[in-house]
């Protein structure tokens, strides 16, 4: 390809909403172009990396024995609201009418629709296990689309489905796309941690995530310095921790704290260390057609993980509590304890102090905190493991040291069991001849977050550095100034010996182009490698120059495409 008939338009220009290196490269290497929030087009270039990726994952799929499926973009409702999500999907599905007012939507993800085309048409346990995957459009109405690719409203999901007759196959198969999963991301040369995970909207047990490291990833990870363990905040766990050294010995008793709200001004007053309060955390849970306070009691130096906390009450969702619902709930903000609460409210204790004693905690009554209390005293109190892992917590498995680190969700691999093969009916006969639902595993992966993730994994100030399987091109080829005739001439022999051998290459033949600007562009887009045929060429000579570390080595013209050759594949 040459780049005086490719359309690749670079510009200096950084969207003022781009915060991330991908977000800002992949619009100013002229890969995407933004045509409001959260939809992206892809430019020639940014359409060849997405192709690459996508190619990447459906080899490795086919290899794995899935099958390529391509199911319709939109849905019609009735869909989900057999399955009960059409309520649970909330704002984030996007939900319309055609002119016969049917009621339609843009898929989000195609659970239903996947039972749907298998249901009747898989009778017998004889067919099974099937594993049905499509790489298409997804549109989810993100609250907050941002950071480009990363969460855009319209992206690429790689979907898969399977089908089977017992817990176990659908495990095995699980485990296959583990593996499978692991091979795409090792051959897109990433960086990543498979992790133990939420199973949020989608629904199920026993879910893990794929994360990309990168500084800039929304999601934090929990990993050991000792063992394998590693998991989303969201669902990570730690060895219980002991805090009984630290305890000072207290009567029970109503203790003044006037104007005294925060643990720190409490715990300060008292002199004790804040392990030995307890924090209410009130929040406002969200139901199908309904909403609550609730109040979550934990160790006064943890913090509330929220995914496990709306999982305790089985909320879709958990809001801050304004004042007006603290006040209409009769809780005294400061001061809020589980002992003595207003009738009726939720309130769950956080497992880890379910049974600790000589506690602070609020008194549910204005300036006032109890001292001495003993939890385990309580009794109708709902218990769940509420906290938010923290660096330093002990590992579960091992005791080791736990750590946090960043990480960008690029696949998500699900054990979903029977909750959409039962709603929908969907059965087959098993070898009693007995009917049953399927036993189902969902399995995903972000192809277009992908494009991002690989960016944030491998940039510098200068712009993208793509790796290997997914760069647009691997060589570029730099002539330095197109309008002398030897310069071109010499530039196009090394352009065709590359391409001779197979090797995806692009040459910089612009005529209108300066070489400052053809560099300023290599270096942007991140091909791999540059040759520069430039003024040397009258020594004979030419020079190559490695994006990563943009090294630059001078060899002679003839040796050129055979030297690049070998750095490819060394
Ligand atoms: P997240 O927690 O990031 O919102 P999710 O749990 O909603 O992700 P899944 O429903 O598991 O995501 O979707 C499968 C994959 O699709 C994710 O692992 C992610 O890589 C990708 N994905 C999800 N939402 C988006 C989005 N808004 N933009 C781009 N990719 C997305
Ligand atoms: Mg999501």
């Amino acid at each position: 390809m040459k780049f005086s008939q490719i359309f690749i338009p670079t510009t200096k220009e950084t969207p003022n909403d781009a915060t991330l290196p991908s977000h800002r490269y992949l619009i100013r290497g002229g890969f995407i172009n933004s045509q409001g929030a959260g939809l992206y087009n892809f430019m020639p270039l940014g359409k060849i990396v997405l192709e690459k990726i996508r190619a990447v994952v459906k080899d490795e799929l086919d290899k794995a024995g899935c099958n390529e499926v391509q199911l319709g973009f939109i849905t019609p409702m009735e869909l989900w609201e057999k399955s009960g999500r059409s309520f649970k999907m909330g704002l984030e599905m996007l939900r319309f009418k055609d002119r016969k007012n049917n009621d339609f939507v843009l898929s989000p993800t195609n659970e239903e629709a996947m039972v749907e085309l298998v249901k009747n048409r898989v009778t017998s346990y004889k067919d099974l296990p099937v594993n049905l995957y499509q790489i298409n459009i997804k549109f989810r109405d993100e609250a907050r689309p941002r950071f480009g690719l990363m969460r855009g409203r319209e992206f690429l999901m790689k979907d898969g489905y399977s089908f089977h007759e017992s817990t176990e196959d659908m495990q095995r198969e699980f485990a296959l796309m583990e593996e499978t999963y692991k091979k795409i991301f090792t051959r897109l040369g990433l960086e990543f941690r498979v992790v133990k995970a939420d199973s949020g909207a989608i629904g199920g047990t026993g879910s893990k995530e794929f994360m990309v490291l990168a500084d800039s990833g929304e999601d934090t990870i929990v990993v050991c310095k000792s063992c394998e363990y590693g998991a989303n905040i969201e669902a990570a766990v730690r060895q219980p921790r002991v805090v009984g050294e630290e305890k000072m010995e207290m009567v029970h008793q109503k203790v003044l704290t006037q104007d005294l709200t925060s643990i720190e001004e409490v715990s300060r007053f008292l002199k004790i260390s804040p392990s030995q309060t307890i924090k209410a955390v009130i929040k406002k849970a969200v139901y199908e057609e309904s909403a609550k306070v609730v109040v979550f009691f934990i160790r006064g130096d943890d913090e509330l993980e929220e995914t496990k906390a709306a999982n305790a009450v089985k909320a879709l969702d958990l809001l801050d509590a304004d004042d007006e619902d603290i006040a209409n709930a009769g809780l005294i903000a400061g001061y809020v304890g589980p002992f003595g609460l207003p009738a009726n409210i939720t309130t769950v204790i956080d497992n880890e102090i379910a049974d600790e004693s000589n506690m602070v905690c609020g008194a549910n009554e204005q300036n006032y905190h109890l001292s001495g209390v003993d939890i385990s005293s309580l009794t109708d109190m709902q218990n769940a493991d509420l906290a938010a892992v923290q660096e330093g917590d002990k590992c579960s498995c091992c005791g080791g040291e736990l750590y946090h680190t960043k990480g960008i969700e690029a696949g998500h691999i699900f054990q979903l069991g029977t909750v959409y093969s039962e709603p929908l009916g969907a059965n087959f006969l098993d070898n009693n001849g007995k009917s049953q639902p399927f036993v189902m595993g969902t399995y995903g992966i972000g192809v277009s977050r992908l494009v991002a993730a690989v960016i944030e994994q491998n940039h510098d100030e200068k712009g993208c550095i793509w790796t290997k399987e997914t760069a647009p091109f691997m060589i570029d080829v730099i002539v330095s100034n197109a309008k002398k005739d030897e310069e071109l001439e010499a530039g196009e022999k090394i352009y065709q010996e590359l391409m001779s051998a197979g090797i995806e290459t692009i040459l910089d033949d612009r005529k209108n182009a300066r070489f400052g600007f053809k560099m300023g562009d290599f270096e942007l887009i991140g091909f791999p490698y540059a040759v520069v045929v430039g003024k040397k060429l009258q020594d004979g000579k030419v020079e190559i120059v490695d994006r990563k570390t943009l090294e630059k080595t001078e060899v002679a013209v003839g040796d050129a495409a055979l030297k690049l050759q070998e750095l490819i594949q060394g």
